[in-house]
């Protein structure tokens, strides 16, 4: 499968988006008469800004695209999770306008009829609406999980299959499954929406500011590079495993290519800590921190809190452009703190990297 791994910084999404999907030359995989499919992550009735669920700039981005390039039937398609509306979801979160607005229908997931796919030893009820598409594009959003630690490209699929199915996959531990699902229904494309996700649970409300649109075609690698994002090792995440085992992907990230676009832009916005992030960055000693670094630097300091380290480290932790050229003692996050006796390098730094910096401290 293509291991290439596209990211674009900036906080305008709609932009973002159209301008990524021309870098990957996804029009030469579009023609006139094919029915594209778009799955979300509208997971709860919450507005994007909370973190929970997928920008709705991003989704007008994605259909200017592919309206731009001919492609005349294109579907929106998702089933919140059991206990939600999904229709109170498009309603709330901005995609009864988009649909209004572009023609584009919306298909409640919940609805649907259901197709049994045995992978394997197991047997899984799939929604038929995205198995029926020519290519599904998935949006999901980049954020934490208190179960299976990251949701993202694999477990966004998990909107595709019927409420009773959602329940069984939550009794059985939901690695399994989730890894198996993406066996039985594969993305096209993965476009990951990692201008806010959360910091710590699906349903929103710690949105940590990452300012890039990221996107590729192997949703296990997307799905490694994600958990890097976060703090993680790929194989703290149970489900990529199991899902490269199955030969949906690979999490090899090493063997990875990253294109990166836009760097510049990284650097205009400003991260302005809230909630869960304020009480994380006691120690952080800001100056004009680019809201990607920050980023990185807040998810690395969940992970150390989840583990029980984050006390133990005593030093400012330095981070921003504004520590530019200065040496100092502290620990330095970032290029821009390259003149510092210990320091991070990257610009932006991931989080996997901050915490195993900030663990040896
Ligand atoms: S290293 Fe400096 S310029 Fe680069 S993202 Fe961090 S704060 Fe911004």
């Amino acid at each position: 499968m293509n291991k290439e791994i596209h990211v674009i910084y900036g906080c305008e999404p709609r932009k973002m988006v159209k301008e990524l999907l021309a870098k990957m030359q996804l029009a030469t995989q579009l023609s006139a008469d094919m029915h594209v499919g778009i799955k979300p992550n509208l997971v709860v009735a919450k507005e994007a800004q909370s973190g929970a669920t997928t920008t709705p700039a991003i989704i007008e981005g994605i259909i200017e695209f592919l309206q731009a390039n001919g492609v005349k039937k294109i579907s929106i398609m998702e089933g919140s999770w059991v206990g939600d509306s999904t229709k109170r979801a498009f309603n709330i979160c901005g995609y009864k306008d988009i649909s209004q607005k572009y023609k584009v229908p919306l298909y409640d997931l919940k609805e649907d009829q259901a197709v049994v796919k045995r992978i394997g030893d197991l047997e899984i009820k799939v929604c038929k609406k995205p198995l029926e598409v020519d290519l599904l594009i998935n949006v999901p959003v980049l954020k934490a999980h208190c179960q299976t630690l990251l949701t993202c490209a694999l477990k966004n699929l998990k909107g595709c299959i019927p409420d009773s199915e959602k329940r069984r996959f939550h009794k059985m531990g939901l690695m399994k499954p989730v890894a198996y699902l993406s066996k039985a229904l594969t993305p096209g494309i993965t476009i990951i929406d990692a201008i806010a996700g959360d910091l710590t649970f699906e349903e929103g409300g710690n949105p940590v500011p990452m300012d890039r649109v990221i996107a590729g075609y192997d949703p296990v690698l997307l799905d490694a590079y994600a958990a890097w994002l976060l703090g993680y090792s790929p194989e703290d995440i149970e489900y990529i495993g199991i899902a490269e085992q199955l030969g949906v992907g690979s999490a090899k990230l090493g063997e990875a290519q990253i294109f990166e676009y836009n760097a510049e832009l990284k650097k205009r916005s400003r991260f302005v800590p809230t909630n869960r992030a304020k009480q994380l960055a006691r120690r952080v000693e800001a100056k004009e921190a680019c809201s990607a670094c920050y980023g990185s630097l807040i998810h690395a300091l969940q992970r150390l809190d989840d583990n029980g380290t984050l006390t133990k480290i005593e030093q400012p932790i330095c981070i921003g452009q504004g520590y530019q050229g200065q040496t100092a003692d502290g620990l330095g996050i970032g290029q821009c703190t390259c003149r510092f006796v210990s320091y991070v390098p990257g610009c932006p730094p991931n989080a996997k990297d901050i915490v195993d910096f900030l663990s040896e401290k």
